[in-house]
């Protein structure tokens, strides 16, 4: 990848997919298009427009297990993710590992007078099956629980949730973001009522999601977060992003033909990653042995992490979720997970993607591990808070 013209290591794809570049040229073709408002259909290039949505919605439905009738277009994540909270109403029953998105909403739905409960996690994010169970209650109307975390790549056993959820006769919301071409994502087969997507996290356009609504969350309807049109079954007010639709639909299709990135290459990198963690004094892996492949939490002893990426030239990783609302905090994913802050304080998360080769990873975990030593050279720190062997890095902080 190049970035302002100079050539970088890019290994923050949890953050951002670059577009395929198959995507774009399918973009770029029908950008070409006199294209008409999709919901003008007396007219051809209405029609034409309303073809592509309705082609994108069969892409969309085909990778996740659905009907292309419940695919809701929408800007992104975020967005889906407020509709199916704020959309469902009531009381939900969510972990403090998810993303703002969902805790936000969640903080809204209880000042507005909602309950809103958390189920405990262990120390990688993960919710036992048990716990939610325990924490499900009569008014429980929506569990909103993730697939794959975003900053440890932890994956949720969402199935068996979603038995226990139906059961219990909730709806389940999972933010399926950093799930689609990682690990299989069949909503129909794990009982999920409501899926959250967005494009650029599976090397689509940005400013592209999805909420898919299952028929037991339309049944039970769902209240729209804007007041205008009638379009999109009145879910979702506004004229749909025809060629972004195009995008997500086709990168929806990619990553669950395509699983190039969940494949033995991702592994294999994730694998390459591990190694060098085990091999450098003072860090630690705080992903689990089972993330997805390609996305490795660490915490690099008696370095700030943001002094790290400040200082880094020629790779690109990040801190914790680009979205965090306030880059100054530590993560509060770590914070849920009892990770103590000195350590919290030196997180970072490196993902690798599709392209990034060997070479490539080592050239960046290469430049990594000089600049935490320049770093806690320079600050005199101790170099490391645990010892320097592999098991200890897991587990050092309790
Ligand atoms: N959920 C998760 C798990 C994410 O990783 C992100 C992006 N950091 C979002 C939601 C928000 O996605 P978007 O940028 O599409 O709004």
């Amino acid at each position: 990848m190049v970035r302002g013209g100079e050539p970088i290591v890019y290994l923050d794809h949890a953050a951002t997919t670059p577009c395929d570049p198959r995507v774009t040229a399918a973009m770029a073709a029908v950008y070409a298009e006199p294209l008409g408002n999709p919901h003008a259909l007396h007219h051809a290039p209405g029609r034409r427009a309303a073809q592509l949505v309705a082609e994108a919605r069969e892409r969309i439905a085909r990778a996740v297990g659905a009907d292309p009738d419940d695919v809701v277009l929408t800007s992104g994540a975020t967005e889906s993710n407020n509709l199916a909270i704020a959309g469902t109403r009531g009381a939900v029953l969510t972990c403090r590992t998810e993303h703002a998105s969902v805790l936000r909403p969640c903080e809204r739905q209880i000042n507005l007078g909602a309950r809103v409960d958390h189920v405990p996690t262990d120390r990688f994010g993960r919710v036992d099956v048990a716990a939610v169970a325990a924490a499900l209650h009569a008014e429980t109307r929506l569990v909103s629980l993730m697939w794959v975390n975003n900053e440890l790549g932890t994956v949720h056993d969402i199935a068996a949730i979603g038995r226990l959820v139906r059961a219990h006769d909730a709806l389940l919301h999972v933010d399926a973001s950093q799930a689609v071409g990682r690990v299989p994502v069949d909503m129909a087969a794990c009982d999920v009522d409501l899926l959250t997507l967005s494009g650029h996290k599976i090397y689509g356009p940005h400013g592209t999601g999805a909420l898919v609504v299952g028929p037991r969350a339309r049944e039970r309807g769902l209240a729209p977060l804007f007041a205008g049109g009638a379009q999109q079954d009145g879910l979702r007010a506004g004229t749909v992003n025809v060629v972004g639709a195009l995008g997500l639909g086709m990168a929806c299709e990619l990553a669950s033909t395509d699983r190039a990135f969940a494949g033995a290459a991702a592994t294999e990198l994730a694998a390459r990653i591990r190694g060098w963690l085990a091999e450098l004094a003072g860090a630690r892996c705080l992903s689990p042995p089972d993330a997805v492949p390609g996305l490795v939490g660490v915490a690099f002893d008696g370095i700030d992490a943001s002094d790290l990426l400040a200082c880094l030239e020629g790779v690109a990783i990040s801190a914790h979720a680009a979205c965090h609302d306030d880059p100054a905090r530590t993560s509060h994913v770590l914070e849920a997970i009892g990770v103590p802050r000195e350590i919290a304080t030196g997180a970072v998360r490196i993902s690798v993607g599709r392209a990034t080769t060997r070479d490539e990873l080592d050239a960046g975990l290469a430049e990594i591990a000089e600049k935490v030593t320049f770093l806690r050279a320079l600050r005199g720190a101790p170099r490391a808070v645990a010892t320097r062997n592999s098991d200890a890095k897991e587990d050092s902080y309790g």
